[in-house]
């Protein structure tokens, strides 16, 4: 019985320790987060199922506000009753989806049960509160995994001109809720990096300026102040991988016009992350900071920031790539030189965009000092030898195992021909290049804005590696 007992507490006493090093909004993610959304290319009807949840669900309130071009419909979703109002907008760029993502999650975490702390931070928003979204602002581009809407507008440059449905939606939804707070939510290049850190920007944020002076009045600030929190919040999480995107002030632009309207408005925007091309990690974070920025507005736990805090944060800067490769050594027609080279892809969509596949090529030559790659890659010692055809045309492609690709690799070969070639879509995932079989020449010289084949050989003349479509496979 005691021995029974001794258990019971020691498990009691476990059980708190990790409840209390776990991080309380990361648990709300995975208990609530919509699982049927696991990618980026998704549009209207893979949410309106939690939209329509919403509509029978206690204390929210869904009202169809507009239609896309196309006829999609645009919806209001209400929450909360308190004097305090924030608006939040996602996805007038169609193919910029994570905020949309986190904002189910959110809704989830909203509309269903939660354990006691939960239920407890609900009713307090609640009472503090009124939470205004318009998920999904595009869901024409959504459809076509597109930035523009359906009439080729770009939305965020649509705040004063009025020319698109969506943009008219959002503008009227501002004028008559007057929201205290906007969010203009967006998803930003892969390739930013959060300044010199060599980290890339997984977040960038920033408190728009509402004239070309970029004067801060207590709209912005409060703004800005806002941010740092968010900042504070993302370092535990992500450190070194927060940026703040450019203040230049664009009349178009929503989120610059919102902030003269008197809206105390940040942007945020989603970039790349290691390891999370789907942004299913960044979606985890951009949960948890919902939550800690409507905390933050409630408590207004924000006030005692500066601008020279906000200003720490710092600017994005273009200089990431997919790949990096270092100090290689290479023979430029007789002339021996040691250089890095850089690889960025562009993505392709499949046709009905609900796949795509992602091109390669070569950047930037030479030295890429502060440049950092995803694949980052010390090649020092090693020559970078222009990738060889493989003599034989192969019958189609499930010939081509692991141990017959590894064969390949080892003698340098990177490109083969297929009697069968496949649809374009998938041919790009492979760690060989394929082409046709009445191909009988392969241009793997180093090009700039090409996307040429390597091997990496060492000093003893094995082959280490090969890069294919700008990616590093080491060889074993
Ligand atoms: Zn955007």
């Amino acid at each position: 019985m005691k021995a029974l007992l001794l258990n019971i507490l020691s498990f009691l006493f476990f059980f708190q320790i990790v409840a209390q090093d776990s991080d309380p909004y990361l648990d709300y993610f995975h208990q609530n987060v919509e699982k049927s959304i696991d990618q980026r290319r998704f549009n209207y009807d893979d949410i309106v199922n939690t939209i329509n949840t919403l509509s029978n669900s206690p204390g929210f309130k869904v009202e169809q506000v507009g239609s896309s071009v196309k006829g999609e419909p645009l919806n209001l979703i209400c929450w909360g009753n308190g004097n305090e109002s924030i608006l939040l907008w996602s996805q007038m760029h169609g193919d910029e989806p994570t905020a949309t993502m986190a904002l189910m999650d959110l809704f989830n975490f909203l509309a269903n049960k939660q354990n006691p702390a939960g239920e407890q931070l609900k009713a307090r928003l609640r009472d503090s509160l009124s939470l205004y979204f318009l998920p999904m602002l595009n869901p024409d581009g959504a459809r076509s995994h597109s930035r523009h809407n359906a009439m080729g507008i770009d939305i965020n440059r649509d705040a004063v001109r009025q020319n698109t449905p969506e943009g008219i939606v959002l503008k009227q939804t501002q004028e008559r809720l007057r929201p205290d707070w906007g969010f203009n939510l967006h998803d930003q290049s892969r390739y930013y990096q959060a300044g010199y850190s060599e980290q890339p920007a997984t977040f960038s944020f920033l408190a728009p300026a509402f004239n070309k002076e970029k004067d801060i009045n207590g709209i912005r600030l409060a703004a800005m102040q806002l941010i740092v929190e968010l900042n504070q919040l993302m370092q535990g999480y992500i450190p070194d991988q927060v940026g703040r995107y450019s203040d230049t002030f664009e009349p178009r632009a929503f989120g610059d016009n919102m902030q003269k309207w008197g809206v105390k408005t940040i942007l945020v925007e989603c970039g790349g992350n290691p390891d999370d091309l789907e942004k299913q990690v960044i979606r985890k974070y951009h949960f948890a900071l919902f939550l800690r920025a409507f905390e933050t507005i409630m408590n207004k736990d924000y006030t005692s920031y500066s601008v020279s805090d906000y200003e720490k944060i710092p600017f994005n800067r273009r200089r990431m790539m997919e790949l990096v490769l270092r100090q290689a050594k290479f023979d430029f027609d007789g002339f021996e030189t040691n250089l890095d080279l850089g690889f960025q892809a562009i993505e392709y969509n499949s046709k009905d965009y609900s796949d795509f596949y992602k091109r390669g090529s070569i950047s930037e030559i030479g030295d890429l000092t502060g440049y950092q790659g995803y694949q980052d890659i010390d090649a020092s010692g090693l020559e970078l030898k222009k990738g060889r055809l493989y003599p034989e045309v192969i019958s189609t492609v499930s010939l081509l195992d692991k141990a017959f690709v590894a064969k390949l690799h080892k003698q340098g070969y990177t490109d083969v021909r297929i009697k069968n070639l496949p649809v374009k879509l998938n041919r790009y995932d492979l760690p060989l290049m394929l082409h046709s079989s009445k191909k009988n020449f392969v241009n793997n010289a180093v090009r700039l804005y090409g996307n040429p084949s390597f091997y990496l050989e060492d000093d003893a003349g094995n082959v280490s590696a090969v890069i294919v479509n700008g990616v590093y496979y080491s060889v074993y």
